[in-house]
């Protein structure tokens, strides 16, 4: 899952930015509102976290016009405490929630999760396909109760892959959404990292589709 984290404060971004990362995230960082803009209409993220008072356009600004362009993915936006005009201004806009400066880290964690959960159409934060399960609490999957043991990208894989069960996801797409954008980016590791993740998971799991991608769904027993 990739995310963008603006912010202009620069410790608080460096924060979130970490805490994501160490999450298992994918995450890009804009620090205005011009450079948000941009990356919101040029990269696909599964979530964006957006302050409101940013230099060069303001958060609700640049919400607004992604809203105004279809951009649909779901906005977590930061306000100033007790400033309620932004939180409505902020939902007209389109945000899907909202955080309160100052926060705790996990409440924003627990707030993304359940933004990416229900954009997928999930409820639940444990994510299933058979035996197979993904804890998007704890980051870690397991298989009959066992723990699997995954490499950060190799879980990030597979947790878009959950979050998509069913669907047919092209090699681009994972691309796209498990490295952030300085990320030296190669697409041909996706099949190795998928070979590696088919011999951790049951078998047939990850189902190849002939020029078009790949699809997790549950094993034919
Ligand atoms: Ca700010």
């Amino acid at each position: 899952m990739r995310l963008l984290v603006v912010e202009d404060d620069a410790t608080l971004q460096r924060q979130l930015s970490d805490a994501l990362t160490a999450n298992g995230y994918a995450v890009d960082v804009a620090s205005d509102g011009r450079e948000a803009l941009y990356l919101g209409q040029e990269q696909s993220y599964d979530a964006v976290i957006l302050d409101v008072g940013l230099p060069l356009m303001d958060g609700i600004s640049v919400l607004r016009k992604w809203r105004a362009e279809q951009r649909t993915m779901p906005v977590l936006i930061l306000t100033a405490r007790d400033d309620w005009h932004d939180k409505v201004a902020g939902i007209d806009a389109g945000a899907d929630d909202y955080v309160t400066k100052p926060f705790h880290m996990q409440e924003i964690l627990a707030r993304i999760r359940a933004l990416i959960r229900r954009a997928s159409g999930g409820a639940d934060s444990i994510l299933r396909c058979g035996q197979l399960e993904l804890d998007t609490r704890t980051s870690r999957a397991s298989c009959e109760n066992e723990l699997i043991s995954l490499t950060s990208h190799e879980f990030k894989i597979l947790s878009y892959l959950m979050h998509h069960l069913d669907e047919v996801v092209s090699r681009s797409e994972l691309t796209e959404h498990i490295y952030a954008q300085d990320f030296d980016r190669d697409s041909n590791t996706i099949e190795v990292m998928i070979g590696r993740l088919r011999k951790k998971i049951p078998d047939g799991m990850i189902q190849t589709v002939r020029g078009m991608g790949y699809r997790l769904a549950k094993a034919d027993c």
